[in-house]
């Protein structure tokens, strides 16, 4: 069943729903959808229902929802995923695998060994491109909720969002506590739990200072060195495992 979201769309049995112009052509012309085919329609705050084409073309593209709501896939755990800012493929694979395996939101963090030059005016196409990939693996996952990946911080601004909140920064250097001690622990912060992961070069020693200092964990995850989008994945797994609904029926 074709999936499409309808971003703010208030859902409910009987309503007709306009495709966005882009899915009714791509519906239209390579999907080749019918009058009568049933499809999906997600709202991207975490509603799906589903329905009938009632009307496909070049030119318009109808959808009557006809219900029941459909399992909407959201992580009962709240989980924000900080991404040292790594290249660009790396960054693609690091928000399409963290929409796949349920986070909720993506702050990119500029730090030190951060080796993609950031320029403000090339913010925009990246962020546009970032929420297409977002909308691209919420569709193919069949996540109702669509992730937000927030403007890019700095590091300094990354460090204030996290001070006080329950923050677990996986960290080669760490010799005593694993992320697996850390999550037999129940998660004690209701909001929201942060997951620090840093770029391609890691993260500097008064990164790690600073870190700890505004009461984030670091953690180790084993005894390989993961590179960041392989860090990222493993990372998001093991905690949506623990506290949220990796691999079961969730909390
Ligand atoms: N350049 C560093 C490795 C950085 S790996 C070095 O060679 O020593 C990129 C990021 O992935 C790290 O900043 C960390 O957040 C995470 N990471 C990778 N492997 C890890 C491990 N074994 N334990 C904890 N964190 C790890």
């Amino acid at each position: 069943m074709r999936y499409f979201f309808k971003e703010g769309a208030d859902l409910a049995a009987g309503k007709v729903i306009a495709l966005e112009p882009a899915d009714q052509k791509h519906a239209h012309r390579v999907l080749r959808l019918r009058k009568g085919d049933t499809v999906v329609i997600a709202d991207g705050r975490n509603s799906a229902l589903q329905g009938i084409v009632e009307e496909i073309g070049p030119e318009k593209g109808l959808v009557r929802l006809t219900g029941p709501p459909l399992p909407a896939a959201r992580s009962p755990l709240r989980l924000v995923l900080m991404q040292g800012l790594a290249r660009g493929e790396k960054m693609d694979l690091i928000i399409r695998q963290a929409v796949e395996l349920g986070v909720q939101q993506i702050i990119p963090v500029i730090t030190g060994r951060s080796i993609p030059r950031f320029r403000r005016s090339q913010e925009e196409g990246r962020a546009e491109r970032w929420r297409k990939l977002v909308l691209a693996a919420a569709k193919q996952c069949r996540r109702a909720s669509l992730a937000k990946v927030s403007p890019i911080l700095e590091f300094a601004e990354a460090l204030e969002l996290l001070r006080g909140r329950m923050a677990i920064v996986p960290w080669e250097g760490e010799k005593g506590l694993s992320l697996e001690q850390f999550l037999k622990r129940p998660p004690q912060e209701k909001e929201a739990v942060f997951l620090f992961i840093g770029p391609e070069g890691g993260f500097s020693p008064p990164e790690i200072a600073a870190l700890t200092a505004a009461g984030a964990g670091t953690v180790h995850l084993g005894p390989r060195i993961l590179r960041t989008e392989t860090a990222a994945a493993a990372a998001i797994a093991l905690v949506q495992a623990a506290w949220g609904d990796l691999g079961g029926s969730g909390k």
